[in-house]
């Protein structure tokens, strides 16, 4: 708690020096802005082919805290086909409910969500970690998490895992937030008023922040352009996406929040134009969990990993598949909230 009035103090105080700085201090910044956005871009990291587990490992465990080479190449990530500003692909794992399996060997045929016939459609969840590249941890834990979904407690539900959204923030020789074109890919989102709203928000609210700069355009993101196509196509029925370092659960969509996974208590951080929680959770009614890890570099332990997982996969059970029947409630929002309902306390 120490830490998150600490966080809020300091963005108060600099919103509010912000709004204080003449025109000509203003400009100067705004032309830093521009220079150093333009230096994020500079950086080019050569493409790798999209079908080179060993390639696309070796640069993955070189960054990410607790995971071997082995253990990424267990995580039997596939290409998407897209890929970031940069060319390195964006890669998922999809796992099919332990019930759909049973249906499909049965039937001789590789079942395509057909439903069980015995009851609810097995829930579709899409886990995302690392759309901002310099929260190492945000990804890395995605990847343990991920051994032990085959044959665990997630084998009741569908899920889509993309452990790396931003793999340009991540394997940049200084990790950074924003993707290779200096976009915060959680800013870039079509949220309602998107044009108005989000460029209004960077400036005034972040002091036209760097690590937090929207773009030019909602989408105009290779690696935001994918994830909204994917959530068309997989229409999940909830998102959980994984961040650090606020040390905190917040929670966007129609049913009552969790309160606590493993140390992490719900402290809800705000609605920002341009997410992902305000574009599916607060517009689409889908639940968005967002997990913020107590520190981007350090992993949490073992222990605490494991019980932040089985805490959500029981809340889950108890508060989403319970009732979400079916197809129900999985369509994306074509209009979002206004943003500047917002209330800013962390900018995550
Ligand atoms: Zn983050």
């Amino acid at each position: 708690m120490r830490s998150l009035k600490a966080a809020f103090a300091r963005r108060t105080d600099r919103a509010g020096a912000s709004r204080a700085v003449p025109l000509l201090r203003t400009a100067i910044l705004t032309l830093g802005v521009v220079v150093a956005v333009h230096a994020v871009s500079s950086e080019i990291i050569p493409p790798l082919p999209a079908d080179n587990p060993a390639a696309w490992c070796q640069r993955v465990s070189e960054r990410l805290p607790g995971i071997s080479k082995t253990d990424c190449r267990a995580s039997a990530l596939v290409p998407t086909g897209a890929r970031s500003h940069n060319g390195f692909p964006i890669l998922i794992r999809r796992f099919v409910a332990a019930s759909e399996k049973k249906i499909a060997s049965n039937a001789g045929v590789v079942a395509v969500n057909p439903g069980s016939g015995m009851g609810a459609t097995p829930l579709r969840i899409l886990l995302l970690g690392g759309i901002h590249g310099d929260e190492l941890t945000a990804s890395a834990i995605v990847f343990q998490w991920m051994q032990s979904m085959p044959g665990g407690a997630a084998e009741k539900f569908h899920w889509e895992v993309v452990p790396m959204l931003n793999p340009d923030g991540l394997l940049a020789s200084q990790p950074s937030r924003v993707n290779a074109k200096g976009v915060d890919l959680n800013r870039n989102f079509p949220t309602l008023n998107w044009d108005i709203e989000a460029p209004r928000y960077w400036a005034r609210q972040t002091g036209s922040d760097p690590r937090r700069y929207p773009g030019k355009s909602p989408l105009s993101e290779p690696e935001t352009r994918w994830l909204n196509d994917e959530l068309l196509r997989f229409r999940p029925q909830l998102i959980i996406s994984v961040h650090a370092p606020f040390g905190v659960l917040d929670f966007d969509g129609p049913t009552a929040p969790p309160q606590r996974f493993g140390r992490l208590s719900l402290n809800p951080v705000g609605v920002y134009p341009g997410s992902l929680g305000n574009y599916y959770g607060a517009l689409g009614k889908v639940p968005v969990i967002t997990i913020e890890l107590p520190n981007a570099r350090v992993m949490p332990t073992d222990a605490e990993t494991r019980k932040i997982w089985t805490d959500m996969l029981a809340w889950i059970d108890r508060n989403v598949a319970a009732r979400t029947t079916g197809d129900q409630d999985a369509k994306p929002a074509p209009k979002s909230l206004s943003a500047s309902a917002g209330t800013a306390l962390l900018n995550r």
